[in-house]
């Protein structure tokens, strides 16, 4: 059963249309719902507190949860960290991918799900395999979780439509509703345009979403033009793959016209900044794509290629990177950046969510604010506040972390799993699928 809440006396940042901040603020959850927001005098006097767990959020900030909208489950952190993106995949990620079991799946999802929601992530766009076994993950630990297989042609030895058909049987809709299950692509050189076409069918069939890697090294533009004759933004509208309903992750390459496609069919961007600097695979056009109307998310990837799943450090790179290669300070803004990190994130996969307004789903972090990255702190300055948490902050400034109006994190202790065991058991699978693992000759010569 999920408690009544009101979280009182904290700096609530709402994200809402006005982008209000409310000081002296509180906010009452009942249920898996925000039911009322306003300054505490008002909340109080409208909201009796018996039968509430009343938390005090003096000094602290109240938000959204963040929305990382590009995610993998991740096993292998730390492993084969100079590569580039293609031998990394080759040498790596796939053969670490293919030998995944069950068990390896599940702690290695625990791993990542408690790593994120203790630095504030209260949603994860996930695209792995094995998706009983993140589902389960997902429903035990509390995350919000949209999960997509890593779906290719047959000859990758990856997952198959037909696998992302019964993971959306079984589990679409597990936890209350806190888990769905999308289509994913991995990329477009793993993949033909009759596979292309068939998620696409297949995702309509069982009105769910896409969610696909694109655009995102030169090495795939150059792969495109090769098998396909056209860029893969091209390949991807002429498929069908585009859409609102569809998360394109990292879009490093768009050329006008790919993002003149992107606007004219509604897709949902996930930008990477940390993963594609890590990666050697460069900046995303990112003004062009905010300036022409595109919804643009933020995503930390994997802890593969990332190597953190703090989303405040993605938060920081969105803006940085911009800056120093436009030699421009005015861009990415911190509110603007907050607002990726939540409310875009949040409407690119649909949800009622990314925002402190009565009638969301509460999802909502308590961020605290005594100490020195948040020092010093002007009384009731919001761009103040927004500079800390985009410039000064990292995710071990988060207090406690609630998901669909449950408590999934106080005082920066897990409240849902024993974080020690995961770790353990995360260690354990990491070893076991390394010795079982296999990489292809090919890929090593
Ligand atoms: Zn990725």
């Amino acid at each position: 059963m999920n408690d009544r809440i009101i979280i009182k006396d904290g700096s609530v940042v709402t994200m809402n249309d006005a982008g209000d901040v409310i000081f002296d603020g509180a906010v009452v959850i009942d249920g898996d719902q925000i039911t009322d927001v306003g300054k505490t005098a008002d909340v109080l006097a409208r909201n009796g507190t018996e039968n509430a767990r009343v938390i005090d959020a003096s000094g602290k900030a109240v938000l959204p949860g963040l929305v990382d909208l590009h995610y993998h489950t991740a096993l292998g952190k730390g492993w084969s960290d100079h590569l580039p993106l293609w031998e990394y995949l080759e040498t790596c990620w796939y053969p670490i991918i293919r030998a995944l079991d069950y068990d390896a799946a599940y702690w290695a999802a625990l791993a990542s799900y408690s790593e994120s929601i203790k630095c504030g992530v209260t949603t994860v766009n996930d695209m792995y395999r094995k998706l009983d076994a993140l589902a389960d993950a997902a429903v035990e630990i509390g995350i919000r979780a949209v999960l997509a297989n890593d779906v290719a042609d047959p000859e990758h030895d990856l997952d198959t439509l037909d696998d992302n058909k019964t993971a959306f049987a079984a589990k679409h809709g597990a936890g209350n509703g806190l888990v769905e299950v999308y289509i994913g692509i991995e990329w477009l050189p793993l993949a033909s345009q009759e596979l292309l076409r068939d998620a696409r069918i297949l995702a309509d069939e069982l009105g769910t979403g896409i969610h696909i890697h694109l655009n995102e090294s030169l090495t795939e533009v150059e792969n495109s033009k090769q098998r396909f004759g056209r860029r893969p933004t091209e390949v991807a509208y002429d498929t069908g793959i585009l859409g609102r309903n569809c998360i394109a992750a990292h879009c490093v390459w768009l050329s006008d016209s790919e993002i003149a496609l992107m606007r004219e069919t509604g897709t949902q961007i996930s930008h990477n900044p940390s993963s594609n600097a890590k990666l050697g695979n460069g900046i995303a056009r990112l003004p062009e794509m905010l300036n022409a109307g595109l919804n643009v998310g933020l995503g930390h990837d994997a802890a593969e290629c990332n190597n953190s799943r703090d989303l405040f450090q993605v938060m920081k790179f969105a803006s940085l990177m911009h800056r120093a290669s436009r030699v421009d300070a005015s861009l990415q803004q911190a509110p603007d950046v907050v607002r990726m990190a939540t409310r875009n994130g949040s409407d690119a996969l649909g949800h009622n969510t990314g925002r402190i307004e009565t009638g969301r789903k509460a999802d909502v972090i308590l961020v605290d604010t005594k100490n020195q990255m948040f020092t010093p702190l002007m009384p009731e300055n919001s761009d103040h506040l927004f500079s800390h948490l985009v410039f000064a902050a990292n995710g071990s400034c988060v207090d406690t972390t609630i998901i669909n109006g449950k408590i999934v994190m106080e005082n920066r202790q897990l409240t849902t799993v024993d974080e020690q065991k995961v770790l353990e058991e995360a260690n354990k699978a990491f070893r076991r699928v390394l010795e079982r693992m296999v990489v292809p000759v090919s890929a090593t010569t």
